[in-house]
């Protein structure tokens, strides 16, 4: 008898398996919008060309990673006038990307909060914020979001979800470009969120993966998370620079938390060494010494600024390209949420029989619950796509 024997198979992760049946079909016109990856990065290789030429030794960095990343990471979140970074009042530290931060960030709310160990996170979520939260010993549950009879926000559900929470809950918030719907709130209807997770007392935790992505603004992007600050909360924050800067594989992300004072952050940074330290002792520093030349070096960064607002541009006008070719096509459904939604993916109403035929008959592949990579649409297959959709939806 081996020692596995009772370990059960798993189930395939949903989008790698869109990729292998992506991989397996034939037809030269197939297109994947399954995963969300983007790379425009004309800025990248010269700031990596810049760390390598320092030819910097490969020591081990600190628990908390390359200090210039830190500072330079929580600079962009938080932005100049930003009084808990201004008053040395946010713990942060370098992570493994995205995942990473919302992993430790998970651990330390585990560890130190002192509520209920239950975070909210919205209906549909990304993925994997469910098995992050769980997997670090929280208690996951939800609260709505997403209205899929207007394909957009359900704001008034969500609103009431929050005043209905008890008090002192935790509440996972996506900063922009909500993953999976697309759907963000307005500003109006973001301050007041602030206003209903203020009034329950709750404490907010932002994933902030897509800075920039959305407006193709890193400031504007981050409004919901300044505006919360403004208003008093005290939030912790995840960080990815896998989307903004093209960096995935590299790993390079950030977990914050905004304390009340110099003191208390001090006690939270040391605390977050102690969880980071068993974990994986350090962070990698290749990655993070691109992405902190890219924020630090100001002729690079006004590069990668552009670069930035040229992937979101392009987005939005692929978006709007799609819906236009639906138009053209006739289609007699609306197809303004395709482009009301932000950032790398669309939400596009299409159920899970529909999208399961744009794969089988027209070879387009992406997830079962209607979402597409807008990063996948290009000029040249923009015209098919819509073909397809309209076959498949009418
Ligand atoms: N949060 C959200 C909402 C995401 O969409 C992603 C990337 N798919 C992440 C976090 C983290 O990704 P990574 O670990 O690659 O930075």
């Amino acid at each position: 008898q081996s020692t596995w024997s009772g370990v059960p198979q798993g189930p395939p992760d949903a989008i790698l398996g869109i990729t292998e049946a992506f991989k397996k079909d034939p037809s030269g016109e197939k297109i994947n919008l399954g995963v969300g990856a983007y790379r425009d990065d004309k800025g990248k290789p010269t700031a990596e060309q810049q760390v390598v030429q320092q030819n910097m030794d490969k020591e081990y960095a600190g628990i908390t990673g390359v200090p210039d990343f830190g500072s330079a990471a929580a600079l962009l979140a938080y932005g100049p006038d930003s009084a808990p970074l201004k008053e040395g009042r946010i713990a942060m530290t370098q992570s493994i990307s995205g995942t990473g931060a919302l992993r430790i960030g998970g651990a330390f709310l585990h560890r130190f909060f002192p509520g209920a160990k239950a975070i909210y996170i919205p209906t549909p979520s990304w993925a994997n914020h469910k098995a992050v939260f769980s997997d670090s010993g929280l208690e996951v549950k939800q609260y709505r979001y997403y209205n899929k009879d207007t394909i957009g926000l359900d704001f008034d559900g969500m609103v009431e979800d929050i005043k209905k929470m008890p008090k002192g809950s935790m509440i996972l918030l996506h900063a922009c470009a909500h993953n999976p719907t697309g759907v963000d709130p307005t500003e109006q209807q973001w301050r007041s969120i602030s206003d209903a997770v203020k009034e329950g007392g709750h404490y907010p935790f932002f994933d902030m993966a897509y800075q920039g992505f959305a407006s193709g603004d890193t400031d504007k992007d981050a409004f919901a998370l300044r505006h919360f600050i403004k208003e008093g909360h005290q939030p912790c924050l995840a960080q990815s620079f896998a989307k903004n800067m093209g960096l995935y594989g590299e790993r390079v992300g950030a977990f914050s938390v905004v304390t009340a004072s110099p003191e208390e952050k001090a006690r939270v940074d040391s605390q977050v060494k102690i969880l980071v330290r068993p974990l994986y002792s350090n962070p990698p520093v290749h990655g993070a010494r691109i992405a902190s030349t890219i924020l630090k070096d100001p002729a690079l960064n006004k590069q990668w600024l552009g670069e930035v607002k040229g992937m979101a541009d392009r987005i939005i006008e692929m978006r709007a390209l799609l819906k236009e070719n639906l138009e053209k096509l006739g289609s007699k459904h609306s197809w303004n949420h395709i482009t009301d939604q932000i950032g790398m993916f669309a939400y596009t109403g299409l159920n899970a029989e529909q999208m399961t035929k744009l794969a089988e008959e027209h070879s387009v592949y992406a997830t079962k619950d209607g979402r597409i990579s807008v990063a996948g649409i290009t000029s040249q297959n923009v015209g098919r796509l819509a073909e397809a959709i309209y076959k498949v939806k009418g």
